[in-house]
C-alpha cells in the first residue's frame, strides 16, 4: 500500500496584464514550433503546445524543516495560440507564478495558475496561464514532507555521524516532487542552479561541480548539455573531493574518501575502454559520489556525477562492475535516452550490454562471461516473479496508469542484454560495434522510442547485411525467444563441478572454501547450493567459509537468501539479517531478503524488522517493500 498524498490546496493568483508595455524586439520562435513529442502517459506536460527548454533553479536547503524553498524559472517555447503551459508537480506548495515577456526584460508579472489534482502516481497538473508573448515562467515553491525524491538524513545515518546529509533520486518520475517540472524523459533541458546550504556543508549536482566547500554555503552550477528531468540531481553533506585522473574523481565523507579513491582507481581505465568501443565521452568530467547506505539503488547515472551506494566498497574492487554500468549510461541513457518509461529497456538493456563489454576490455572475457551468466540467472528469477503478468516480460511495455517503477525489472536489464547479445552473435561483433557506435553518435542528446529504434536497426544493420532477425518477437512478445544465445563460463563450470563433488562427498567443505575464487564464483556457488541440502550442510559450510560474518555486501545478500531458503539459523545469522536490513537501504538487496522471508513462512518476522527499518529507507525502497509485504501504515 503506498502512501496517500496530501491534496494540495489550490490557490489562484490573478494575472494583471500590463498593456502599456513597449513592443517586443526579440524575434519569436513560435512560427517554427512544430509537433514532435511522443505521448508520455506519465506526464501532464503538453510539450506540443508549450515546452520548457532551460531551467534556472534558485533554492535554499533547510535541514531544520527538511524542505527546499525557492524558484524554478524556465525559458519556454510555445505555439502562437498556446494559452497554457503544463508542468508536473507532486506534493509541492506552489506559492506564486510570474512571467517575463522578454528574455532581457527583468519585469515579472504575476500570472494565474491552477493545480489540478491528479492521482497518487502522477501527482498534479500545474497549469499556468500564458500571456501571448511569454518567454520566461517563474514558479515560486516549496517542498513538503511528502516529497519522494528527497531523503534528508540525520547525522546518525551518515558514515561520520557529525553532519546531516541530503540526496535526491529523480528516476523515474520523482523530480516533480522537488522541482515543478515537465517531467518526461523526452523533454531534455539545460540548467543552471544556485543552491544555498548550511555553510559547513558542500552541495554537488549533475552539473559542473565545486571541488571545495564555499565559505558562505552558496554554490552555482551549470549543466550546458540538455538532459532529461529525471537526471537533475543534488547531494548535500560534509563531503570532500579527491581526483583520480584529469577528468575523473570521487566525492565522499572524509572518513571514507581514501577507501573510496582506492576502490575506484580503475575508473579512468574503464573510461578509455568505453571510449574505445563507442566513441568520445561527451560530458567532460566523470565523478562518483558515495552516499550513505540508505541510497535505494546500487548507483544512479546522474550526468557527470554518478551517485553510488557504499555497499560496493568491498576493499578489493570486486563490485566495481557497478561503476562500469553507471559509466556506460553516459552513452546509453544519458546521451541517447528512452523517450518514455515504456521504452526503459532502451536505457538499461543497452547499458548492461555496454557494461559487460567494458568489463571484458578491462578484466577479460572470463570475467564478462561470469557476469552474463549471473545476469541470466537474475533473468530466470525475474521471469518467475512475473509469471502471473506475462505482459510485463515484454521489452516494450505499456505502463499506462501504473508507476514506471513497475517496469524496472530484470526484463529491461537482462532480457534487453540477451536481445543485444543474441543480435551480436547473429551479425558478428564487428558489424554490431560499428552499428552501436553510429547509433550513439547519430542520436546523441536526443531521445528515442522503441519504434524509432527498430526502424533504425532495420535500415542500418539488418537490411544492408540481408539479415533476418526476429526483432519484433524479442520486443513485443512475452518470454524469451528460442534463438537466445547461450552464454557459458568456464569459471562457473569449475564451481558446478565442485558442487557435484560436494553432493557426492568427494570434496571436504574446508577445501571448497580454500579455493582461490573470484567473487562471482563465490556468488555462483552460494546461489547454487542444492535445495535438498539441509540446515546442517549450511552450518558446516558457514563454519569454514564464514559467510555469515562476511563484509562483502553482495555475498551477504545471497548468503542470507540461502540461509532463509534452507532454514539455517545458526551463527547468529538471524541477528545479522536484521542488522543488514536495518542498515542498508539498497532496494535490490533488501527486497531479495524480504521476499525470501515472505516465501519461506517468515512474513511476521519480515514485517517486524521492516517496521523498524522503514524510517531509514528512501521512498523508492519503501514503495517496493510496502507492496511486497502488504505493509499498511
Ligand atoms: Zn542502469
Amino acid at each position: 500500500m503506498k502512501k496517500i498524498i496530501q491534496i494540495l490546496i489550490l490557490s489562484f493568483i490573478i494575472w494583471s496584464c500590463d498593456k502599456s508595455k513597449p513592443a517586443e524586439k526579440i524575434v519569436s520562435k513560435e512560427t517554427t514550433f512544430t509537433d514532435k513529442y511522443a505521448l508520455d502517459t506519465h506526464s501532464f506536460a503538453k510539450p506540443n503546445e508549450a515546452v520548457a527548454k532551460h531551467l534556472d533553479l534558485d533554492i535554499d536547503v533547510d535541514f531544520t524543516k527538511k524542505i527546499i524553498t525557492g524558484k524554478a524559472s524556465y525559458h519556454i517555447e510555445k505555439k502562437a495560440n498556446a494559452k497554457f503551459i503544463h508542468f508536473d508537480s507532486k506534493a509541492l506548495v506552489i506559492k506564486k507564478v510570474t512571467i517575463n515577456e522578454s528574455l532581457i526584460d527583468s519585469i515579472q508579472r504575476e500570472t494565474s495558475f491552477n493545480v489540478i489534482k491528479g492521482d497518487q502516481i502522477h501527482g498534479d497538473d500545474l497549469t499556468i496561464t500564458l500571456p501571448k508573448n511569454t518567454k520566461t515562467v517563474h514558479i515560486y515553491y516549496e517542498t513538503t514532507h511528502k516529497t519522494e525524491a528527497l531523503q534528508f538524513l540525520s547525522k546518525q545515518q551518515t558514515a561520520d555521524k557529525k553532519n546531516p546529509f541530503l540526496f535526491t533520486q529523480g528516476q523515474a518520475i520523482l523530480t516533480r516532487t522537488w522541482i515543478p517540472i515537465q517531467d518526461s524523459p523526452q523533454l531534455r533541458l539545460t540548467y543552471n542552479a544556485r543552491v544555498t546550504v548550511p555553510n559547513n556543508l558542500m552541495a554537488v549536482m549533475s552539473a559542473k561541480n565545486p571541488k571545495e566547500k564555499s565559505k558562505n554555503g552558496v554554490y552555482n552550477f551549470t549543466m550546458k548539455q540538455a538532459i532529461s528531468p529525471y537526471l537533475i540531481a543534488l547531494a548535500v553533506g560534509d563531503i570532500v573531493y579527491v581526483p583520480l585522473s584529469e577528468r575523473t574523481g570521487v566525492y565522499a565523507e572524509p572518513s571514507l574518501i581514501k577507501k573510496v579513491a582506492s576502490e575506484f582507481e580503475d575508473t579512468e581505465k574503464m573510461m578509455l575502454a568505453a571510449e574505445n568501443l563507442y566513441g568520445k565521452y561527451n560530458w567532460e568530467q566523470y565523478d562518483i559520489i558515495v552516499l550513505p547506505p540508505s541510497f535505494p539503488f546500487g548507483g544512479m547515472e546522474n550526468p557527470r556525477l554518478t551517485f553510488a551506494t557504499p555497499t560496493i566498497i568491498a576493499g578489493d574492487k570486486s563490485l566495481t562492475t557497478l561503476i562500469a554500468h553507471e559509466l556506460a549510461h553516459s552513452w546509453s541513457g544519458n546521451l541517447v535516452t528512452n523517450a518514455t518509461w515504456d521504452d526503459f529497456w532502451l536505457n538499461e538493456g543497452f547499458t548492461v550490454y555496454f557494461e559487460r563489454r567494458i568489463m571484458e576490455a578491462v578484466y577479460g572475457k572470463d570475467y564478462a562471461n561470469m557476469l552474463a551468466v549471473i545476469g541470466r540467472q537474475d533473468l530466470d528469477e525475474g521471469l518467475e516473479n512475473l509469471k502471473d503478468t506475462p505482459n510485463d516480460t515484454k521489452l516494450k511495455l505499456n505502463l499506462n496508469g501504473r508507476t514506471p517503477d513497475d517496469g524496472m525489472t530484470d526484463i529491461a536489464y537482462e532480457k534487453g542484454f540477451l536481445f543485444l547479445k543474441t543480435l551480436e552473435e547473429k551479425v558478428g561483433r564487428e558489424k554490431m560495434d560499428k552499428f552501436l557506435k553510429n547509433y550513439f553518435s547519430k542520436h546523441a542528446f536526443l531521445t528515442i522510442t522503441t519504434e524509432k529504434f527498430i526502424t533504425y536497426l532495420n535500415k542500418n544493420l539488418l537490411l544492408p547485411n540481408k539479415i533476418d532477425f526476429n526483432t519484433n518477437q524479442w520486443i513485443y512478445e512475452a518470454g524469451i525467444p528460442s534463438n537466445q544465445v547461450k552464454i557459458t563460463s568456464d569459471k562457473f563450470e569449475i564451481v558446478m563441478q565442485t558442487i557435484e563433488k560436494w553432493k557426492n562427498n568427494e570434496i571436504s567443505v574446508k577445501n571448497i572454501c580454500g579455493q582461490d575464487w573470484a567473487i562471482q564464483q563465490k556468488i555462483h556457488f552460494i546461489r547454487n547450493i542444492p535445495i535438498t541440502f539441509s540446515a546442517a550442510h549450511l552450518q558446516t559450510l558457514d563454519a569454514h567459509c564464514e559467510y555469515t560474518s562476511t563484509t562483502n555486501s553482495y555475498i551477504a545478500m545471497v548468503w542470507f537468501e540461502q540461509t532463509i531458503k534452507h532454514n539455517y539459523q545458526g551463527s547468529n545469522v538471524t541477528k545479522k539479517i536484521e542488522h543488514f536490513l536495518t542498515n542498508v537501504g539498497r532496494r535490490w538487496y533488501v527486497s531479495t531478503i524480504y521476499r525470501a522471508l515472505k516465501n519461506n513462512g517468515r512474513l511476521k518476522e519480515a514485517l517486524r524488522i521492516y517496521k523498524k527499518a522503514r524510517p531509514n529507507y528512501h521512498s523508492v525502497t519503501v514503495g517496493t517493500i510496502d507492496e511486497l509485504l502488504g505493509f499498511d501504515e
